[in-house]
């Protein structure tokens, strides 16, 4: 059996690969290790109700060094610190990330297998050993409408996305949190008193959340009763770095030579684990709605077309119906007013899961039975 290293589990994305992990019963098939930047010599955590053994430490090379796969959560600081000391050090084993900082280099691979499990596979035959989770909003995309690009059908794709806290970590998550918290609390007495005016109660509420007090270290602003029109870092021509991630990293995941064009505005909203992301597609034949349903729901088992309908939306289409699961419903589908080839969609996916852990996951079972 190899021995895997887990680095980065206590966070949000290794929490949630863990108990992945736990249900699939992958730890049957690794000789587990766990590390920690912060707490080695601790208990390890508790995996099918047995405490592993305690921490290694993460900053430990020769340690590090020992493992034939290792898979990290821990974040681009970690990556960017420890990576290329392995590498130097002439580390031959295989690195599973999901941080950013590896995906664009030339000889590690985006990894999606429901997608790009050919580019993988050729990647494995000619060994490279680097894999790297890709941008939640992409993998999700690419779940809904990869039955659209594999079938070469899409000319160009203009996205909003609607993207939820835990994107931007756990402290962000609480924040957000302690924001509807305040919010509430300010009306929270006059909300039961029928004769209050809606109007007060609304001014009361947008004073807290412009108050000096209102928790706001991360975000910076207010995200709840708001949003956020930016996420990432400012690019020079104008995007945010997570709008321009779109069609860079959509292009390297399915190794396409012509490159499709994906441009958009990237929201963050106050949904906690699923992002949300509106299509206008251009397609380049006209093609019946009918068989696009059929493409879209043939491309794997995890997508799933909601009828354009009220009720059906309403109860299946919304983070709230998604949270916590494998499900990629996509709905909303209807040609637009501008002609026959521009498609409408809307998608809503678990970020923590095929957004981030699942694909980790799923390559490490392909890389035990190696
Ligand atoms: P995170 O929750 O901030 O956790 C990262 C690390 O912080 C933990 O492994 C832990 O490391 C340390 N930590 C310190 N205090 C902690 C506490 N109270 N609870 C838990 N952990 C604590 O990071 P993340 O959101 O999982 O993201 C990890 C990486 O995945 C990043 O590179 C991110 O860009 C990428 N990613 C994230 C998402 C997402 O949805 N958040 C999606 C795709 C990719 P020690 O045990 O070593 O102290």
């Amino acid at each position: 059996m190899k021995s895997v290293g887990i680095i980065g589990w206590r966070g949000m994305v290794g929490s949630v690969l863990l108990k992945r992990m736990q249900e699939e019963k992958d730890f049957s098939k690794i000789i587990p290790y766990f590390f920690s930047t912060s707490q080695s010599g601790q208990n390890g955590p508790i995996i099918n109700n047995t405490l592993s053994k305690n921490l290694k430490d993460a900053y430990n090379i020769n340690s590090l060094q020992e493992m034939d796969i290792i898979i990290t959560c821990q974040g681009s600081a970690y990556t960017e610190k420890i990576y290329p000391q392995l590498r130097n050090n002439n580390w031959k084993g295989y690195w599973i990330d999901a941080a950013s900082t590896l995906r664009m280099e030339n000889d590690s691979i985006i990894i999606l297998d429901p997608v790009n499990l050919n580019i993988i596979n050729n990647a494995l035959d000619k060994g490279i050993k680097t894999f790297v989770g890709g941008n939640c909003t992409v993998s999700l995309m690419l779940m809904a409408l990869g039955g659209l690009f594999s079938n070469n059908l899409i000319d160009w794709i203009s996205v909003s996305t609607y993207q939820a806290a835990s994107g931007a970590g756990s402290r962000y998550v609480v924040e957000l949190l302690k924001q509807m918290g305040c919010l509430y609390s300010v009306v929270a007495e006059k909300l039961s008193d029928q004769s209050c005016s809606i109007l007060d109660i609304e001014k009361k509420v947008t004073l807290e959340s412009h108050s000096k007090n209102f928790p706001s270290e991360n975000f910076s602003v207010p995200l709840a009763a708001s949003l956020i029109p930016w996420i990432d870092i400012e690019m020079k021509n104008g995007q945010s770095r997570e709008e321009w991630k779109g069609q860079a990293e959509t292009n390297k995941i399915l190794g396409l030579k012509k490159q499709v064009l994906i441009d958009g505005t990237c929201v963050r909203i106050s949904s906690i684990r699923c992002h949300s992301q509106s299509f206008l597609i251009k397609l380049n034949k006209d093609i019946s709605l009918e068989s696009i349903r059929k493409i879209i729901v043939n491309h794997n088992q995890w997508v799933n077309i909601i009828p354009n309908h009220m009720q059906e939306t309403l109860y299946n289409l919304t983070p709230s119906a998604v949270t916590g699961t494998l499900n990629i419903p996509i709905g909303r589908l209807r040609k637009l007013s501008m002609g026959n080839r521009y498609l409408s969609a809307f998608t809503v996916g678990d970020q923590l899961l095929w957004g981030a852990a699942e694909p980790l996951r799923r390559m490490l079972n392909l890389l035990i039975n190696i």
